[in-house]
């Protein structure tokens, strides 16, 4: 009789076992998700970063789950940071240069959007313009990525708790001739109930709960500091949140090791802060990915990337150490370049270049021992995930999927007509 009865126990606790995965499955795993992108960071440029940051993985490369992104934008075109936004917020392919719409510019709603909808807070952080293509891709609908002033309007109105990054102008009236165009954002917003502050300093001692920051480049905080600043007001919500934190400079930076290396280190700090946070919060997916591959960085034998490990700043900040004659070459390659054995050849091309920022980028790229390209490339990037619902993000992804499986982990329904 027991004997008998064993298969159909067994075929019950399978059935029992698999009904409760598809529960688990269907059920939302996480209740807040940080979104983080690298604009320009191909797989090689996260090597780069590895190596300045002494060779261990980073903490992005130490995220449980991973997997890889293809980023063409509509047409199968190499894509630009604003149809790859659109891809990334709203699941749709458009065309480069359009934000948040179709390529036949029908608006879509995008993750953050929804997640406000739905009762969550939402908030934005980039450590370039505001009203970028990265940052703006979440928040706005424009057929073309150049409309500042329409995207910082929109920008105001967008709801977010908190939005953080460079560049005031577009959120304050200009004259020009005679004649004024443009809003006062800043007091739109204030009236709104937002603290708006200028400085690392302002942000530092803000108080209210709804926070614009509109930095200027030297005195901006770090990154870190920005997504620290953002989780605590975020975190203020009982039914979560949307964050979406863009490190810019990857893309702008092809040819200059240390500089792109560097800056992928920014972004891993922050993500070390974000996954120190997740950890305690819980029911928070932590998601790293990138926009495009910038340069198509290739590392070939014999590169040298332990090179990059004493370098302290990307070339152009290594140039500002020099002085008025450059007499200080060697010095300054030494302290701020980590090469202790500049060849007088090369000093001579640091001292004799019309732009000591490029002499000493070309001047890294060979002595780390890679090779560039100008502009962005149709590399695939990589996606890491870490906490509930991670495993959505595994495998060969196209970077259309990934809103509405952050969706699907937010127990947010489908996106709008967005791809699976
Ligand atoms: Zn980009």
């Amino acid at each position: 009789m027991a004997q008998r009865t064993r298969p159909v126990l067994f075929a019950l606790i399978l059935a029992s076992a698999s009904l409760l995965s598809i529960v688990a499955y269907a059920a939302p795993n996480a209740d807040s998700v940080i979104l983080f992108i690298g604009d320009g960071m191909g797989p090689n440029q996260i090597v780069l970063g590895r190596a300045a940051g002494g060779g261990d993985p980073l903490a992005m490369e130490r995220m449980p789950y991973s997997g890889m992104v293809t980023t063409v934008s509509a047409g199968g075109e190499v894509t630009d940071s604003g149809a790859s936004s659109t891809a990334l917020g709203s699941g749709y392919k458009t065309e480069n240069g359009v934000l948040g719409m179709t390529a036949a510019h029908k608006p879509r709603q995008t993750i953050l959007e929804r997640s406000l909808k739905l009762g969550k807070s939402a908030g934005v952080i980039s450590d370039d313009s505001l009203t970028g293509a990265t940052p703006a891709g979440f928040m706005v609908h424009v057929p073309d990525r150049d409309l500042s002033a329409e995207i910082a309007e929109q920008e105001a109105k967008s709801g977010a708790q908190v939005m953080m990054g460079y560049g005031r102008d577009a959120f304050v009236p200009k004259t020009e001739a005679g004649k004024t165009t443009g809003h006062d954002l800043v007091g739109e917003l204030r009236k709104k109930g937002y603290e708006v502050v200028f400085t690392r300093d302002e942000l530092m001692a803000a108080k209210a709960p709804r926070l614009v920051g509109l930095f200027d480049e030297d005195k901006a905080p770090t990154l870190q500091e920005m997504v620290k600043e953002a989780l605590a007001r975020l975190n203020r919500n009982d039914r979560g949140f949307f964050l979406v934190v863009e490190q810019a400079w990857p893309d702008w930076k092809e040819g200059d090791p240390s500089g792109v290396a560097l800056d992928v280190l920014a972004l891993d700090k922050a993500v070390a802060a974000a996954l120190d946070f997740a950890r305690i919060r819980g029911r928070t997916l932590v998601v790293v990915t990138s926009d495009h591959e910038t340069g198509n960085l290739q590392i070939t034998s014999p590169a040298r990337l332990s090179a990059l490990r004493a370098a302290k700043g990307s070339a152009s900040q290594i140039a500002e150490h020099l002085n008025a004659d450059r007499s200080n070459t060697t010095q300054v390659m030494a302290a701020y370049a980590g090469i202790s054995d500049l060849t007088d050849a090369e000093a001579n091309q640091v001292k004799t270049a019309k732009d000591t920022g490029d002499a000493i980028a070309a001047l890294m790229t060979r002595r780390v021992g890679v090779q560039w390209t100008l502009g962005h490339t149709a590399t695939p990037v990589k996606v890491f995930a870490s906490g509930p619902g991670g495993e959505r993000f595994t495998g060969n992804l196209d970077n259309t999927n990934i809103p509405q499986r952050i969706a699907d982990t937010l127990g947010l329904g489908p996106l709008e007509g967005a791809q699976e």
